[in-house]
């Protein structure tokens, strides 16, 4: 049996605005054309999973029953927008937390590559063929370590590229190499 093809997202600054600890639905908004570009890299046989990092938890900014809520609210305005993400993986530990219940360090929080593993196992993906899209480089180097072949970087400036990561300012740069991999 093949193999899939998955493209693997972080969330704040990929999906969303990144306001920082973005915990409440108040606070989130969609990033603009997110909602196109997804739909063309599931159109390109892209299987779709979010993974992010949210240690507001560990830090007591929000709850994990905030993120849950907030994360319902995600995925029925996706789905109104005929998108179809897989699951969404988060991690809530933080070395540094103040809620002891998460105030610890975790395989799953990126630059750790726990979260990339898992996604790659549950989505049965070939990770050489796979990508993923973040706009941090601790989201590049849980990618490598993931074993993931495409590491792409969205950002607007150009900081110091690690060998192996490319850089793309807009969705459509994405889309263009997504149909290469
Ligand atoms: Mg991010």
């Amino acid at each position: 049996m093949s193999k899939n093809q998955a493209l693997l997202l972080d969330r704040d600054g990929v999906i969303n605005v990144d306001n920082g600890y973005v915990g409440t639905i108040d606070r989130f908004t969609f990033m603009p054309n997110v909602f196109p570009f997804l739909r063309t890299a599931r159109d390109y046989g892209y299987r779709l999973a979010i993974l992010t990092n949210q240690a507001g938890v560990a830090r007591g900014y929000y709850s994990k029953e905030d993120f849950e809520a907030l994360t319902e609210h995600m995925l029925n305005v996706m789905k109104k927008e005929s998108i179809e993400i897989e699951f969404v993986l988060a991690c809530f530990e933080h070395d540094e937390g103040t809620d002891p219940a998460y105030a610890r360090q975790s395989f799953w929080r990126k630059p750790k590559p726990g979260m990339v593993l898992e996604a790659v196992r549950r989505l049965n993906a070939d990770p050489e063929r796979s990508a993923f899209l973040g706009d941090r480089l601790t989201d590049m180097q849980a990618a490598e370590k993931g074993g993931i072949g495409h590491r792409l970087l969205l950002t607007q400036d150009l900081p110091e590229v690690p060998a192996g990561v490319e850089v793309v300012k807009t969705y459509d740069e994405v889309l263009d190499l997504l149909n290469y991999f």
